[in-house]
C-alpha cells in the first residue's frame, strides 16, 4: 500500500524524510488516528479540529484544512474501502539544524497512509488492566509522537499478557496509556475532566455525547484510585478501542476490581455507540 508523503503517493519504501527531521530528532511532531466505518469517515472534524489545537499549542504554523483530501484518497485509494480502515495522520515540524528552539524557517512535513482494521466485535470482547503510576509530563493533552513514555506503561501491561495499563496520579485515575478511562459506580458515570493531564479522546467526547442523549448521570470528575475496588463498572474507549469493557484490574500482585461481564451501562453505551458509528441513529 502506498503512503502519502508531503502529498505524494509512493510506496513506503521509497518515501524518504530527512534524519534532520525534528519529529525523528526530537519528537517535534503530532500525529492522529481516524477511523472509517464501512468507507465512511467518522469524526473527522472533530480530529481535525484536535490536531489544529495541538498545532496553535506548539506553535507550529500549518493548515489542516488541506489535509482533508488526502485523507479521503487515503482510503478511496485502498482495496478496503468498503470495510473498516483507519488513516494515520502525522505532521512534523520538518527538517533544520538540531536545535532546542523552534526554528524561524522549516517545511513541516505530513505523512498519512491507511490501514485495514477491525472495528466490529468490540462488544464481545474485554479487556483486562494493570495499574501503574503516570509517569507522562504535564502536557498530556498534545498529541505528540513523543510516545516513550505511553509505549513504556503499554509495554508493562503487554509482557503480562494483558491489554492496556491504567495510570494513576496523585491518588486517582488519568487514562489508559493509549485510551480514557471511565468508571460507573452507583449509576454515576466517572471520567477524568479535560485539562492538562489527559489526552482529550474524541471517542471520550463521543461518548459523553451519547450519555447525556440517554440520560444517564455522568460526571467530569477524576476517579479515585482507592475507589477502583468498589466500582460497578469499568471501561475505556478510544478510536480502535471504541467502547471497550473491563474484566480485571491488576495492581502489583493484587486484583482490585473483577466483572464476569460487561455492566447494563457499558452495554447500553455500547450500542448506542454502535448506532452511532454505522450512522443508525441516537
Ligand atoms: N488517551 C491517550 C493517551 C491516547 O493515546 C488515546 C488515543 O490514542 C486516547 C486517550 C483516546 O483518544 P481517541 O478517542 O481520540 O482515540
Amino acid at each position: 500500500k502506498e503512503v502519502c508523503l508531503n502529498r505524494i503517493w509512493q510506496k513506503p519504501e521509497e518515501a524518504k524524510i530527512s534524519v534532520f527531521d525534528r519529529g525523528f530528532m526530537l519528537g517535534d511532531s503530532l500525529y492522529e488516528v481516524i477511523p472509517f466505518y464501512e468507507g465512511r469517515v467518522f469524526a473527522l472534524e472533530e480530529h481535525l479540529s484536535r490536531l489544529k489545537y495541538c498545532l496553535k499549542e506548539i506553535s507550529l504554523d500549518f493548515d489542516v484544512e488541506m489535509l482533508i483530501p488526502y485523507i479521503e484518497d487515503a482510503v478511496r485509494r485502498s482495496d478496503y474501502a468498503s470495510n473498516d480502515a483507519a488513516v494515520y495522520l502525522q505532521v512534523s515540524r520538518g527538517a533544520a539544524p538540531r536545535s532546542h528552539f523552534f526554528p524561524e524557517k522549516s517545511e513541516p512535513i505530513f505523512l498519512l497512509y491507511s490501514f485495514p482494521v477491525n472495528l466490529r466485535g468490540f462488544e464481545n470482547k474485554h479487556w483486562k488492566l494493570l495499574i501503574s503510576e503516570d509517569i507522562r509530563w504535564h502536557r498530556c493533552d498534545i498529541k505528540t509522537t513523543s510516545y516513550l513514555a505511553n509505549t513504556m506503561l503499554n509495554d508493562k501491561s503487554y509482557k503480562l499478557g494483558l491489554d492496556e495499563t491504567l495510570l494513576v496520579k496523585e491518588g486517582i485515575i488519568t487514562e489508559g496509556s493509549h485510551s480514557s478511562a471511565f468508571f460507573v459506580q452507583d449509576e454515576i458515570i466517572y471520567t477524568h475532566p479535560e485539562g492538562h493531564q489527559i489526552l482529550s479522546g474524541i471517542t471520550r467526547k463521543i461518548v459523553l455525547d451519547l450519555c447525556r442523549n440517554l440520560g444517564l448521570e455522568l460526571r467530569e470528575e477524576a476517579f479515585p484510585f482507592s475507589e477502583i475496588a468498589y466500582a460497578d463498572e469499568v471501561f475505556l474507549t478510544g478510536t480502535t478501542t471504541q467502547v471497550m469493557a473491563i474484566s480485571e484490574i491488576q495492581f502489583q500482585d493484587n486484583i482490585l476490581f473483577q466483572s464476569s461481564e460487561p455492566g447494563p451501562i457499558t452495554r447500553k453505551i455500547q450500542e448506542a455507540f454502535i448506532q452511532r458509528t454505522r450512522n443508525l441513529q441516537v
